[in-house]
Formats: structure tokens, C-alpha cells, sequence
């Protein structure tokens, strides 16, 4: 066909064969350069090659015949001018690249156009022929759907942006608008790496070289943006070669912006470790900080502070791990009841949003603020989730006075949430160490925090410390009150108690409640044992007033145990060990004083221990005896009836006295046991002897505690008793020791007035020795009998008038109440006529009969009067 040709017909076929097999669908044409270089001399664009073979395919495609084909430029089959310079294009970068491809409009035969996509290589060089192969593809429906698609990718809320092989963008979607703050044509022609927050992308390189070697690979990856605020967003994309694809030439990277979502995970994430960690029991500074420091690095540039409140409303604790100090220090200082003080402690409307440069709340921090480079405050409350309490508050303090925006105001939100959960949990642990450590009664700190205070103290030291004492007070005798007025005015006397012995010492000395009655008083520098001792006289002088509980007025003394830290060994238990005995022989000494420990106490107060235990015992052995002691009538020497008195006979030699073992019994409560024992025995005595004639009219008196008064059973147990033995009432005669009267006196008349509602007698035991009032004896004058203690008629054998005064006066004033008088311990004839002439009436002693078991003394009484010539 032409001169130049250097293939002969039979190669050319072969050539046309191979390309039409290798096309498939496509059409195909081979064209052949006009001129050398594909160009006309004097032509201004490249000469367009001249078809010299088409397919089948091409045929269809077109529409035109082969024939009409031949010879025509590849310029025939295209219709637009723009195509026309589309296939310039194609054409002029052959002889560099030896290949090309683009998308173009066809015009078919029948003049309708048709998409295709052409794809043109140059076969230059093989065979000394300028031939070129060019494969149509139809692209009509594609374009359809690349509209389609278009529109889609438009107005989807992903991003999607194409990046050219040289790493430039070439699209960009309007998402970049909404997502990102761009017009999405700032980026065209720009690196992506420019809009990335590179620090956090070494791989992105490697990402896209991935998938430009790798066909048909489509990695997935996330990556942090800036936007154009200069805030970053988190974009999770995914890329797709499309280098091949004529319409998009490049890789196409859908991203989706994920922060939020990414956030909300995190922060759920940190949520849930926080609340672990509160539930864990973690340190409140340290959540509080965790806290804070989540807020900081949602809100650009803030400064959140957590103040915890306590129930006054004072700050507590505060929290600001990124305030300058000084500014918090100003803010914790601020008053209560300044404007601040008050928006801090209950911001209202919650939240309040605070511009400290202008709003005047905030006029004292001001300058400390603003200096520190903060000017808008952010202020929600920390509310009790349980019960709406407030218990915090939380302050975001910014440069700006801008309020939060909404995913801001959202983080704040949980953070109060996850704040006020943790502060709860805090405040109700700090609750429990609090009542672990304290005495719930009195709020005093308890026996635990007593012990952890008394061993550092004694650590710290480390030598000898007489100038620390540990006083133990011992309420004397409480259990009365409790028995007698009840438990909850039990409780109250010992929280004025706890009261006034805080308010007795100073400040910086530590007060516990130990148990039950008994307190502990530790005390730095007391100044040796004087100083010591001058504590405890005053706080027993403290507790010298009546305490009024339940509308009673009462009597309360206390035994003091002094221990002083002599020993550079002594621990905390020794010592108050040590306190305690010392406490106990204060009691045996007759209460209501103070003992200095000493080491000889040990075995007095092991021995009184002991001897609990053994009374104990005995009790429960039925081992307690009564003796009987004669009480005759002075006017006739008649023996009218008998005191019973307990007795112990602990072996064959010892017998114990009451004296010993009944302030024992009082102080544990055995007395409730052991007297009902003693009324019980000594009412069957007098029952048996009055069964006797001459004995018929014998009188039994029984001794009766304080404690037993108390008893809300003794009344129906003496009824119960009379009657098992068939008693008259009036047979028995029940004796209260005076100082029972003036302990609790409303509750002693009260007692004794049911007794003697049934008919029994009452006497009025050692009187003048309790200190006593005319009072006293007035409201006790139901009583029937005075009995005049045996110290007075002791010294009536040394004949001072002073002391014929006091028994006289005790007479005259029982007798003008009605009252009969007996004589205790008379011992002398010499006492027996000084009270023959005072005229008291009854009288019992030594001198008549010692107390003996009923046996013994049967003689006596059967004997009839007793001469009364000694
Ligand atoms: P109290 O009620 O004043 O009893 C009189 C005490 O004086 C008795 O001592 C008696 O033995 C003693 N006594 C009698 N005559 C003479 C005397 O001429 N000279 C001397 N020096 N003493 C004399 P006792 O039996 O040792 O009892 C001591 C105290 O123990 C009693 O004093 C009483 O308060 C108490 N007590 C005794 N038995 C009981 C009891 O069953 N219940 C209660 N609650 N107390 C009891
Ligand atoms: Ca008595
Ligand atoms: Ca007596």
C-alpha cells in the first residue's frame, strides 16, 4: 500500500490477527503516522495517523464499514472539537510515553455519539513502521452511571478525595466543606500530607505505594486532619487504585470522619476504666486528676479544677492539676458568702458560663486570673447521684470567654457525672474510716484510732516520756443510770460526758471513748506526775455537776487510772493497761478519786479479777450464805427481828465479807443475782421462824443495792417471795444505803414507793454518811426505819457532845418523821446508854450478837429479851 512500508502483507495480516484476538470486545484500529515523527511540515498540530486497520468490533461500534474506514485519520471518528484536541493530546505524548488513553466522544454513522474509552500504544520501533494500535471500549452506560455516581459521592456526608500519582489532589468532595471547614477546591493540586497531622502518619507512604504496586488491593487506614480550624479530625478512609481508569486517573480515597465516633468510644473506654478504678477504691486526687486531665484534652487549652465541698460548703479538697497554684489557692480562698463563693458552691442556672474580665463575681481573682491567661469559666455542679446533695464543683477555666461547644459541653457533662460518683464514693469511704475510727455515740475517736494514736506518740518518743500521760475514766457505778432511766438517757449523759471532758483538756490532747463508761484522755507535756495529776482533777471536777437525761438530774463521778510513759519500752497497750489498773484500785479505793499506776497494783487488781470469777462461780454453786444479826428493842431488850447479811465462806478457814465482794458484785451486775439469792434464802428463814410461836412476830431486814432498784423485776420478785413463803408484807423490812438515795433519788422514790405500796418496810441504811440532805430524807419519808451508822455510835464511847449532837439530831428528826431509829454496831454498854438516853429505839451489834448462820442464833432468839444490864 505505501512506498515506506516495510512489512510485507503477510506480516501485517498476522500483526492485524494477534491484535484482534488480544482485543476481545473491544474495537480496534491500526493507524499509521502521515509523516516521519507523525508530523506535516508547517502543521501547527501533529498530522492525525490514517486508519489502516479496523476489527469487527470497531465496525459494530461505529457503525461504518471497514472500508469506509480505511485511509480515514483517527480525527474521522470523533465528533466534538474538544475530542478532537483530546486526541492531539493522546497523540503528541506518544512518542514519550508509548502509550495513552482517554475518554472521548464518538460520532457513529448514524451521527448519535457514543462514550468510549481509547486506549492508543504505539507499535514504533518494532518494525521500522510508524504504526499505532488503538482500542475503543464503549463507555457509554459507565459515563451514566459516573454521573449517577458523582451526584452520589456529592452529596454523601463521606469525604472523598482523588490523589494523583505524583501524591497531588485532584478531587475533592463537598463533604470537605462540612467535614473539615475547606471549600473543597483549596486542596486541588496540594499534597494530602499538607492537611495531615504528620507526627501520627509515618506510613501513610507506604500506604500508597502499597496500592499503586499492588493491584486490586484496598487497604483501609485512619488518619488525623486538620481542619480549618485548625482542630484535628480523625478520618478512617480507604483508598482504591484507579490510576487505569481514564475518567479518574488516580487513587480514590473514601474517608469517613470517625472522631466522634472515636471519641465516644474513648471517653466510654475512660469511663469505664474510671469507674473501675473508683469501684477499686482508688484515691479521689487520683481520679479527680484522671479526670481533669480527660477534660483538658477535649477542651483545647482548658484548665479544669475539681473542688470537693464538704457538707458546710467549704472546699474540702481541690483539684487543678493545670491552674497556676496561686490561682487556685485565690479561688479555694474565696468566701463562702461572696458573690463567687456563692456561684461556686451552687452555680445557678447550672451551668454557668463565665466571662471573668466582665462578670463581677469574679472582681477578687480577676487580676490572678487574666494574668494567668484565663478568662472564661465554665462552672457546673457535682451532684450526689443518690440524694441531688451538692458535693463539687466543677470549674473549666479558658483563655477566652467563649462558651462550650456542644461535644465540649458534652464532655464537661460526664466528667461532673463521673466526678460526683466518684466524690460520693469518697465522701461515704471517708465515712466509713471515719466511723471505723470514731465512736458513732459520742463522734470521739474509739478505742482503734486510740491505740494508733497512743503507739505513734510512744514511736515518736522512743525514750522515756514522763511528761505523756494516758488518764482511764471510769464512769462510777453507770450501769445505775442505765438501768434506772434507761439506755437513751444512758447515751445522752455519756455524750455530755464526752462533751466536758473534751472541753476539760486542751486542744491538742486526744480524748477516746474506750468502750461502754470508759474514756481515755492522752496527754503531751503534762508536766511529770503533778500536772498529771491535775488533769484528772480536772476532769473529775468537770463531771461534779448534775448531767440532766430524761428530765432526771444526775449524779455522775468517775475513777481515774494515771499512766505516765516512764518506761522507753512501754507500748500502747502496756500503757493503757497500765491506766486501767491503776483506774481499778481507784474504784476499790471507793471511786470517785484518781491512783497513780504503780507496779504493785498489778497484783491487787489481778486478784480482784480473780475474785469476780470466783464470785461467779460461787453464785452459780449457790455458795453465798446469809447470816442473821439481832436487832432488839431498847425498851424491853425484845429481839424484834434480824438483819440478814450475806456471806461467802470461800474455804473451810476464810469466809469473805460483804465488805470485800459486794462493791464486785455491784460493779458487774452479779448484784441482781446474788440479792434476789439473799431475799430469797433470808425469806424463807423468817417464814420457818415464825412458824415458831414465840417467834411469831420476828422481823426479817434485807439489804437492797442501788443496782437492785433498778431492777425492774424486784418488785414482783419480792411479791412472788412473801408469797411462796407466806409472808406479810409487813414482816419484811427492806434497808437502801443512803448513798443510793443520793445517787439517783426520782428513781430510788420511785422504786422504793412500789415496795411499800405492797406493804413492805423500808429503811434508810447508814444514814449520815452520804451526805445526805434534809431533802433527801423528806422525799424518803415513806421510809419506816433510820438506821443511825455505826461511825456515830462508835464515837458516842469517847462521850464529845458533838457526836451525842449528830445521833441526837438523827433521832429527833426520824421520830418527827415518823420514823423508827435503830442503832447500828453497838458494841459497849457504855454506846447502849447513850442511845437508851437519846431514846433511839432498836439497836444491833456485837454487843448483842455478831451475825451468825440461823442455826447459831436460834438459841438467842428463843431465849426471849435480852437483859439489857451489861
Ligand atoms: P450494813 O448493812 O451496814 O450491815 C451492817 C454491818 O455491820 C455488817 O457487816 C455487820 O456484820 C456489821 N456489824 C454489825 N454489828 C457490828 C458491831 O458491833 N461492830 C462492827 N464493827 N460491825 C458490826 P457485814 O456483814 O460485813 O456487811 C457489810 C455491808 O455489806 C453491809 O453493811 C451491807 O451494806 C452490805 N451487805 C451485806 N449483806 C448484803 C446483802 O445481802 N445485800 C446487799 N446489797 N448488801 C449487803
Ligand atoms: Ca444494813
Ligand atoms: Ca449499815
Amino acid at each position: 500500500m505505501s512506498d515506506n512500508s516495510v512489512l510485507s502483507d503477510a506480516e501485517r495480516l498476522r500483526l492485524f490477527e494477534a491484535i484482534t484476538l488480544h482485543a476481545g470486545d473491544a474495537g480496534v484500529l491500526v493507524a499509521r503516522a502521515a509523516a516521519p515523527a507523525g508530523r506535516v511540515p508547517g502543521a501547527t498540530e501533529p498530522a492525525i495517523p490514517s486508519i489502516v486497520f479496523v476489527n469487527d468490533a470497531l465496525c459494530r461500534l461505529t457503525g461504518f464499514s471497514a472500508e469506509a474506514l480505511h485511509g480515514q485519520t483517527m480525527g474521522f471518528l470523533v465528533g466534538r472539537a474538544v475530542d478532537v484536541t483530546s486526541v492531539h493530546a493522546l497523540l503528541a505524548g506518544l512518542p514519550e510515553t508509548g502509550s495513552g488513553a482517554a475518554a472521548l466522544t464518538l460520532r457513529r454513522r448514524d451521527r448519535t455519539p457514543i462514550q468510549v474509552e481509547v486506549s492508543v500504544q504505539s507499535l514504533a520501533g518494532d518494525h521500522g513502521e510508524d504504526l499505532l494500535v488503538a482500542f475503543y471500549r464503549d463507555f457509554t452506560d459507565k459515563v451514566a452511571s459516573d454521573h449517577w455516581f458523582r451526584a452520589l459521592i456529592e452529596n454523601v456526608t463521606d469525604l472523598i478525595v482523588v490523589i494523583s500519582a505524583e501524591g497531588t489532589l485532584t478531587y475533592v468532595s463537598p463533604a470537605a466543606e462540612t467535614l473539615l471547614g475547606y471549600n473543597p477546591t483549596v486542596g486541588i493540586g496540594r499534597p494530602l500530607s499538607e492537611f495531615l497531622d504528620l507526627d501520627q502518619h509515618p506510613d501513610l507512604d507506604e500506604v500508597f505505594t502499597d496500592v499503586i504496586s499492588t493491584p486490586g488491593a484496598h487497604p483501609a487506614f485512619g488518619m488525623n486532619v486538620r481542619g480549618a480550624d485548625g482542630s484535628v479530625r480523625l478520618l478512617q478512609a480507604s483508598v482504591t487504585n484507579r490510576l487505569d481508569d481514564p475518567l479518574v486517573r488516580g487513587l480514590v480515597v473514601a474517608c469517613r470522619d470517625t472522631t466522634d465516633q472515636d471519641e465516644a468510644e474513648h471517653l466510654l473506654a475512660e469511663q469505664a476504666g474510671l469507674l473501675e478504678s473508683v469501684a477499686r477504691g482508688a484515691p479521689l486526687e487520683a481520679t479527680l486528676e484522671r479526670l481533669t486531665r480527660m477534660l483538658e484534652r477535649r477542651c483545647s487549652d482548658a484548665a479544669a479544677s475539681i473542688g470537693v465541698l464538704d457538707d458546710n460548703g467549704a472546699i474540702l479538697h481541690s483539684f487543678a492539676p493545670s491552674l497556676p497554684k496561686h490561682a487556685l489557692e485565690e479561688l479555694n480562698r474565696s468566701s463562702p458568702r461572696s458573690a463567687l463563693g456563692r456561684i461556686l458552691r451552687e452555680p445557678q442556672p447550672s451551668p454557668v458560663f463565665a466571662d471573668i474580665e466582665r462578670d463581677r463575681a469574679w472582681h477578687h481573682l480577676r487580676a490572678t486570673l487574666l494574668d494567668a491567661g484565663l478568662r472564661g469559666a465554665w462552672l457546673y455542679r457535682l451532684i450526689a447521684p443518690g440524694d441531688g446533695r451538692q458535693l463539687g464543683i466543677l470549674a473549666v477555666f479558658r483563655p477566652t470567654a467563649e462558651r462550650p461547644s456542644a461535644s465540649e459541653a458534652g464532655v464537661c457533662e460526664r466528667v461532673v457525672h463521673l466526678a460526683s460518683i466518684a466524690v460520693e464514693r469518697w465522701a461515704f469511704e471517708d465515712q466509713l474510716r471515719h466511723q471505723a475510727l470514731h465512736d458513732i455515740l459520742t463522734g470521739l475517736p474509739n478505742r482503734t484510732m486510740l491505740l494508733e494514736r497512743l503507739s505513734e506518740l510512744l514511736e515518736r518518743s522512743g525514750r522515756p516520756r514522763p511528761d505523756a500521760a494516758t488518764l482511764f475514766v471510769d464512769l462510777d457505778l453507770f450501769k445505775v443510770i442505765n438501768d434506772s432511766l434507761g439506755h437513751a438517757a444512758g447515751d445522752e449523759v455519756l455524750g455530755q460526758v464526752a462533751c466536758r471532758l473534751r472541753a476539760a483538756v486542751r486542744p491538742e490532747d486526744f480524748v477516746a471513748r474506750f468502750g461502754g463508761d470508759e474514756f481515755v484522755v492522752l496527754s503531751e507535756q503534762v508536766g511529770g506526775v503533778d500536772g498529771a495529776v491535775r488533769i484528772a482533777e480536772r476532769l473529775a471536777a468537770t463531771l461534779q455537776q448534775p448531767f440532766s437525761a430524761a428530765g432526771a438530774s444526775v449524779v455522775v463521778t468517775a475513777s481515774i487510772g494515771i499512766a505516765l510513759a516512764i518506761d522507753a519500752r512501754m507500748d500502747a497497750e502496756t500503757m493503757i493497761r497500765n491506766a486501767d489498773v491503776a483506774m481499778y484500785h481507784a474504784k476499790e479505793l471507793g471511786r470517785d478519786g484518781y491512783v497513780l499506776f504503780e507496779d504493785s497494783l498489778y497484783q491487787r487488781v489481778a486478784h480482784r479479777l480473780s475474785l469476780e470469777q470466783e464470785l461467779r462461780q460461787a453464785l452459780a454453786d449457790d455458795l453465798i450464805e446469809v447470816w442473821f444479826q439481832p436487832q432488839v428493842r431498847l425498851s424491853d431488850g425484845a429481839i424484834v427481828g434480824v438483819e440478814a447479811l450475806a456471806r461467802w465462806p470461800r474455804t473451810a478457814e476464810e469466809t469473805i465479807s460483804p465488805g470485800r465482794f459486794i462493791p464486785v458484785a455491784e460493779e458487774t451486775g452479779l448484784i441482781v443475782s446474788l440479792g434476789r439469792d439473799v431475799l430469797a434464802r433470808a425469806c424463807r428463814q423468817a417464814a420457818a421462824w415464825r412458824r415458831v410461836p414465840a417467834l411469831r412476830t420476828l422481823g426479817i431486814t434485807v439489804n437492797v443495792s442501788a443496782r437492785q432498784l433498778t431492777d425492774a423485776s424486784l418488785c414482783d420478785t419480792v411479791i412472788d417471795l412473801l408469797e411462796e413463803n407466806g409472808l406479810d408484807p409487813s414482816a419484811l423490812c427492806l434497808e437502801v444505803t443512803e448513798s443510793a438515795l443520793v445517787r439517783d433519788l426520782d428513781r430510788a422514790v420511785q422504786a422504793l414507793d412500789k415496795l411499800h405500796g405492797i406493804g413492805v418496810r423500808l429503811a434508810i441504811d447508814d444514814f449520815g454518811t452520804g451526805y445526805a440532805t434534809l431533802e433527801h430524807v423528806r422525799s424518803f419519808s415513806m421510809a419506816d426505819e433510820l438506821k443511825i451508822d455505826q461511825s456515830f455510835v462508835a464515837d458516842l464511847e469517847r462521850n464529845l457532845s458533838q457526836d451525842r449532837a449528830i445521833v441526837s439530831a438523827s433521832v429527833v428528826l426520824a421520830h418527827a418523821l415518823g420514823m423508827t431509829t435503830v442503832a447500828e454496831g453497838v458494841e459497849t454498854s457504855r454506846q447502849l446508854a447513850v442511845l437508851i438516853e437519846l431514846g433511839c429505839d432498836l439497836a444491833q451489834g456485837y454487843l448483842f450478837s455478831r451475825p451468825l448462820p440461823a442455826r447459831d442464833l436460834e438459841p438467842l432468839l428463843l431465849g426471849g429479851a435480852i437483859s439489857l444490864d451489861f
